[in-house]
């Protein structure tokens, strides 16, 4: 249950995340915040153009609501886990 939007974004602001985490349902191993402020959610391997997909904040915290851990993610950062039980790594982009 989520009591209060984690993100200081709006629920309906546009995120990237890839086909294996939204059709697959492949576990969120890559996070990032860029410094124009976008972010992106995705399975940790790369990917084409294609492979991916458009959502908005709501949606994929409703996807993986752990990722309401990172929302606090600031500009230029990211954040990778080995697997679902790993603790998130930080690096700068
Ligand atoms: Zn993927």
């Amino acid at each position: 249950m989520i009591r209060k939007f984690p993100f200081a974004d709006k629920p309906n602001t546009a995120c990237f995340t890839c086909c294996h985490v939204l059709e697959e349902h492949k576990p969120i191993l890559y996070v990032s915040h860029d410094d124009d402020g976008y972010w992106t959610f995705h399975c940790g391997e790369s990917h084409t153009e294609k492979e991916l997909r458009v959502v908005s904040l709501a949606e994929i915290l409703r996807i993986d609501p752990s990722v309401a851990d990172l929302a606090r993610l600031d500009y230029g950062l990211y954040a990778e886990a080995k697997d679902e039980k790993s603790n998130w790594v930080v690096n700068r982009i």
